[in-house]
């Protein structure tokens, strides 16, 4: 049977609406509107392309948005004055460096700057290591695993006590994906590069989320029929048959397990949506919570 395909697309799109309602109230309410900063260090075309697709989408919605792009030698110092500015400033709500930072930066210091209630991204040290321990709350859990997380409340896929196997302990994607799961009381197994026979462990997992950015990884007889995949990955291939020269693809062999798993996120169209849209749920949040007190709980059911 084939699998049920998750359309982030459609679900991005009601969480857009869901947003730009709530931010319009939220004004009516205050008299404000959320502020996001962003910050790119250097002209990498990728960050670049996924700080203007941030900026557009906080527009469309009503968010307003603060843009600084800084050289890619940057002075450590001016950076760190730059994130002590955005944090005194009441209409900056949320703060946002776009990752990864070049190499003389550390990455630890530098996000570390971000006060706890503007680091929308969630990355802060704190907030991951709040992610991880029970009965402690994070002010903001990572766009990408909440976004996941979201399109597996709304296709209703249940989480307590299922396998779940991550393939990936990245800082962005995997780690926080998997201390969320494991917060929402799923078994959680995590593969990484040094993982030996992945299949072993892939056929065990109710709910599979590959983030490993390995275009050709997950092969169909990798799941276990019936299992939820969720793709993460983003990765260029070659295709001279497509005008840009190259296509996007996920890091599963998309025609071999939508024949096995019955629930598939596509790529593109999948959690890439779902990533954009949680930026703005945050940054709304971030905004209540500054300005009123409070916010809404995590994820709001919505309808579909
Ligand atoms: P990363 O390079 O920081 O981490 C990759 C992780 O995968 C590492 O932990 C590594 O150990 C693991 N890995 C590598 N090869 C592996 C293998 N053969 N088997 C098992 N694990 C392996 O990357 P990231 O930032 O976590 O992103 C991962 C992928 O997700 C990339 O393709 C990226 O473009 C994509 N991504 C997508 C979204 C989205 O919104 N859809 C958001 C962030 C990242």
């Amino acid at each position: 049977m084939a699998a049920r395909i998750l359309d982030g697309r459609a679900m991005a799109a009601r969480w857009r609406e869901w947003v730009k309602a709530q931010v319009e109230a939220f004004r009516a309410r205050t008299g404000q509107v959320p502020g996001l900063a962003t910050v790119l260090i250097g002209d990498h075309p990728a960050s670049l392309t996924y700080v203007q697709a941030k900026q557009s989408a906080c527009a469309a919605v009503g968010i307003r948005t603060f843009r600084y792009d800084l050289p890619a030698d940057v002075e450590r110092e001016t950076v760190l004055e730059l994130l002590g500015t955005l944090a005194r400033n009441p209409e900056v709500h949320g703060i946002l460096i776009q990752l990864p930072l070049p190499s003389h930066l550390d990455e630890e210091e530098i996000l570390s700057a971000i006060p706890l209630e503007k680091d929308v991204d969630g990355f802060h040290p704190l907030n991951i290591g709040r992610l991880g321990l029970k009965g402690r709350d994070p002010y903001f859990i990572p766009c990408t695993p909440l976004g996941i997380l979201a399109m597996l409340q709304e296709a209703r896929i249940p989480i307590a006590g299922r396998r779940a196997v991550i393939l990936g302990r990245s800082r962005i994607v995997g780690l926080p994906m998997a201390l969320l799961l494991l917060r929402l009381d799923a078994t959680v197994t995590i593969c990484h590069s040094r993982t030996p026979d992945l299949g072993a462990l892939t056929r065990q997992a109710d709910l599979l989320i590959a983030a490993a950015g390995r275009p050709g990884l997950i092969r169909g007889e990798m799941v276990r029929p019936g299992a939820v995949v969720i793709d993460v990955g983003i990765n260029r291939v070659e295709d001279p048959q497509v005008p840009r020269g190259y296509r996007l693809v996920g890091d599963v062999v998309f025609e071999e397990v939508s024949a096995v798993a019955a629930a598939l996120t596509p790529v593109p169209g999948g959690v890439g949506p779902m990533t954009v849209a949680m930026l703005l749920v945050n940054t709304l949040k971030a905004a209540q919570r500054q300005v009123e007190g409070s916010a809404s709980p995590w994820l709001e059911p919505i309808e579909g």
